[in-house]
């Protein structure tokens, strides 16, 4: 099984169609041998993008990967790492469920601090902030990419009209315009990427880097009997996911999906994975995990993608529509 390497968006950077995020387990599930471990694995597979975010851990999750990657030693320019900002650390005026310039330029110096890293990769803004105007989100960010602390900009979560304008304002001031959008993408939530990013893709060349592949677990079919015990719906803080994770209605559907991973030789997991991976518009699919054989597992559903032929596809989609 050989990485495929895509360009993200039309931008010139290649990202591992597969790569590797740390929400909600560096820091809470992973420890730093733990993470170690995973990331090694994800990168023996051939992944060379990590995703993070400012909030993820309270800070912990970038302090973690910082560590992981100076001890690994990786060359700087063998991997690509990313954070997010919006949230913030704090619940300071200012500096939390913010874009404004004053946050996104003191915010993208923390990030860089717990890293223990002169620049990220990419940085994208977590969610839209409809109390800041595009345009001061999309100068700060420009100024950001010129001053080399971060290479690429993009967006997370987004609506379409927020993409389209920041366009605009970059088009008419010859700005760095964003490169690539994170949205969520897996067989219960499609609309967002196949409908609303569709036309935006085609027009900007919008890469995509896009989460939660198998809906926080679900997809792996773990939740078919209830909430196992170690898992992401059995953790404390993450009530709010259990109702969607033991929803009847989805999980009826997955015992369908389910005979299809059988008859391809694969595991729901590898499947469902596979699935978001075939979608071209995809640039590349962040992968979650709680311990590394998961890792190696997910990565294995490189293996499966050939196998996705039109007809599975159809009924995969009629399954889990
Ligand atoms: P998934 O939907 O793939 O969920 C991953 C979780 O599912 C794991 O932590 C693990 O949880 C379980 N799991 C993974 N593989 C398997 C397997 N083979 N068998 C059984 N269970 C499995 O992805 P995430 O929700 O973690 O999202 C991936 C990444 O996307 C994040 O790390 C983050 O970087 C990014 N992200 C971005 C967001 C944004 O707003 N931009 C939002 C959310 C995520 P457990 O074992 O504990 O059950």
């Amino acid at each position: 099984m050989k990485m495929e390497y895509r360009r993200l968006g039309t931008s010139g950077l290649k990202l591992s169609v597969l790569s590797f995020g740390s929400w909600v387990t560096f820091g809470s599930q992973l420890d730093d041998d733990l993470a170690m471990e995973s990331m090694t694995a994800a990168r023996d597979a051939g992944v060379n993008f990590f995703d993070n975010a400012e909030s993820y851990g309270g800070g912990d999750s970038e302090r973690i990967m910082g560590r992981v990657l100076a001890n690994l030693g990786w060359a700087r320019s063998s991997y690509v790492v990313s954070t997010k900002v919006f949230w913030g650390l704090s619940e300071q005026v200012n500096m939390s469920n913010t874009l404004n310039r004053k946050y996104l330029l003191q915010a993208v110096d923390g990030c860089l601090d717990r890293f223990g890293l002169d620049f990220v990769d990419l940085l994208f803004c977590h969610r839209s902030d409809p109390e800041t105007p595009v345009e001061e989100t999309v100068w700060a960010m420009h100024d950001i990419v010129s001053a080399g602390k971060a290479l690429y900009w993009g967006t997370s979560e987004w609506p379409g009209e927020a993409l389209i304008e920041a366009y605009e304002i970059c088009d008419r001031h010859h700005l760095r315009r964003p490169t690539m959008e994170q949205p969520q993408y897996n067989l219960f939530n499609r609309a967002r990427v196949e409908q609303e990013y569709r036309p935006i893709i085609e027009r900007h060349g919008l890469g995509l880097t896009t989460w939660s592949p198998l809906a926080s677990g679900q997809l792996s079919g773990k939740y078919l009997d209830g909430i196992p015990e170690g898992s992401r719906g059995a953790l404390e803080g993450y009530e709010w996911l259990r109702s969607s994770l033991t929803d009847r209605g989805r999980n009826g559907k997955l015992r369908e999906l389910k005979s299809i991973a059988a008859e391809l030789d694969c595991t729901m997991a590898q499947l469902a994975i596979a699935w978001c991976a075939r979608n071209p518009l995809v640039s590349t699919v962040i992968t979650g995990a709680s311990r590394p054989s998961q890792v190696v597992e997910n990565m294995e559903s490189l293996g499966v993608l050939s196998r996705l032929d039109d007809e599975i596809i159809v009924r995969i989609e009629a399954a889990s529509s």
